[in-house]
């Protein structure tokens, strides 16, 4: 088990060992988003989908590990989460080559900035339900040689086409050389659109993403 002294003493009430077994996935970070803390959800998490685990451990930094293209995305919430002490909840995928999962993330203030605790819900788990397709490198390279892949859903954009994004399963598993990545539009519109209102007694989102 990991132990931050820190959040363990902010927790006020949860208890720790229930942060630390649930089957959520829990991180915190400190004021200068280093991961501070994993939970065994996490660890079992990354140990069920392998890979890139080392960019989520404690002691590295969140932005590290999180697209380029998304950092403004999350550097701009974080900040309003920790200079307006409240807390902010988010929508992401996190699929996998065999299945289709999205999360629900809600991230909380602790004490005075000294922490946010980052918790992922699994809202949605399916095997894929769309057409599948092979990676077939005419279809989707460009005539500079690039794939661009969606850095959130992880669909590739066809070739001459800003509206057709496609699953190709195998090139989720592994990234192909020369990707450059980007948003589709279903995943701008959806997951980083303007500000919506909640009626569950959460703040606005803070979806500040703004399509360059
Ligand atoms: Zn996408």
């Amino acid at each position: 088990m990991h132990f931050d002294p820190v959040l363990s003493k902010l927790l006020d009430g949860l208890s720790f060992q229930d942060l630390d077994n649930s089957d959520d996935i829990v991180f915190a970070l400190n004021a200068d988003l280093e991961i501070t803390y994993v939970n065994q959800g996490w660890v079992r998490f990354a140990e069920r989908n392998g890979g890139g685990v080392e960019r989520w451990s404690v002691g590295s930094r969140f932005m590290d590990a999180i697209p380029m293209i998304l950092r403004p995305f999350y550097l701009e919430n974080f900040a309003k989460v920790l200079a307006e002490s409240r807390p902010w909840e988010h929508q992401y995928e996190c699929s996998s080559p065999a299945l289709y999962r999205r999360f629900h993330m809600l991230s909380y203030p602790l004490g005075d900035a000294e922490r946010i605790l980052v918790v992922n819900s699994l809202v949605q788990e399916q095997p894929h339900t769309e057409i599948l397709y092979e990676p077939n490198e005419g279809l989707y390279r460009n005539r500079d040689g690039l794939i661009t892949q969606c850095c959130h859903c992880r669909r590739v954009r066809r070739n001459g086409s800003n509206q057709q994004w496609d699953m190709v399963p195998s090139w989720v598993a592994v990234i192909p050389p020369n990707t450059s990545h980007g948003l589709c539009y279903p995943c701008i519109s959806y997951f980083y659109s303007s500000s919506t209102n909640t009626d569950r007694g959460f703040p606005e989102t803070f979806n500040t993403y703004e399509i360059g």
